[in-house]
């Protein structure tokens, strides 16, 4: 066993119902693909999908900031810098907020790219995702400190990364769309 061992599968939440926990019943029944409902009481619960932003930053050079994951899910892999978009917050907000909680850098400017669906399995049950990647300008990256969260940060060229390096499926899917130099829409003033 090490410690970047693939972590088991996570399992569908919405199997994971049986009792109510409204009225503690064991009732609980499929209501549709995402929803469960309790016939005794009328309890009715929607499994959505949560939102999640990701950020490529890159410094003068063109060399994208990419993590090292602390901890798991995917302990150990490569990573960019992100997390879950709170309740009641914008994903720009949450953009920078993970920006100044994961790095300690202040973003001055952002940019919407793309959206792809993941899956995150975590302490053994799977989450569904929306990733919202943008292209983010950041104040100074001098500031740079990393948190606990990350284990390393590297600086990597397009032609130094490698999609499959990254642990999580939607950021092998933003590093090869950033690869294959989709993401910066530099293309044409080039
Ligand atoms: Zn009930």
């Amino acid at each position: 066993m090490t410690t970047k061992e693939v972590p088991q599968a996570g399992l569908e939440i919405i199997s994971q119902f049986r009792f109510c926990p409204r009225c503690g019943r064991d009732a609980i029944e499929r209501h549709s693909e995402k929803s469960v409902r309790c016939p005794a009481c009328g309890f009715l619960f929607f499994f959505n999908t949560a939102a999640a932003v990701v950020a490529l930053i890159t410094d003068r050079e063109g060399r994208l900031l990419v993590t090292r994951r602390a901890l798991d899910p995917a302990q150990g892999t490569l990573d960019l810098p992100g997390g879950f978009v709170d309740a009641h917050e914008t994903a720009e907000e949450a953009l920078s907020r993970e920006i100044r909680e994961e790095l300690n850098l202040e973003i001055a400017g952002l940019r919407y790219l793309f959206s792809v669906p993941n899956i995150y399995d975590y302490a053994g049950l799977r989450y569904h995702t929306v990733d919202l990647a943008f292209a983010c300008e950041v104040r100074d990256l001098n500031m740079l400190r990393p948190s606990d969260e990350v284990a390393e940060i590297l600086f990597l060229r397009p032609e130094e990364l490698d999609a499959n390096a990254f642990g999580l499926k939607s950021t092998r899917e933003v590093i090869a769309r950033f690869i294959a130099g989709r993401v910066t829409g530099d293309e044409k003033s080039k």
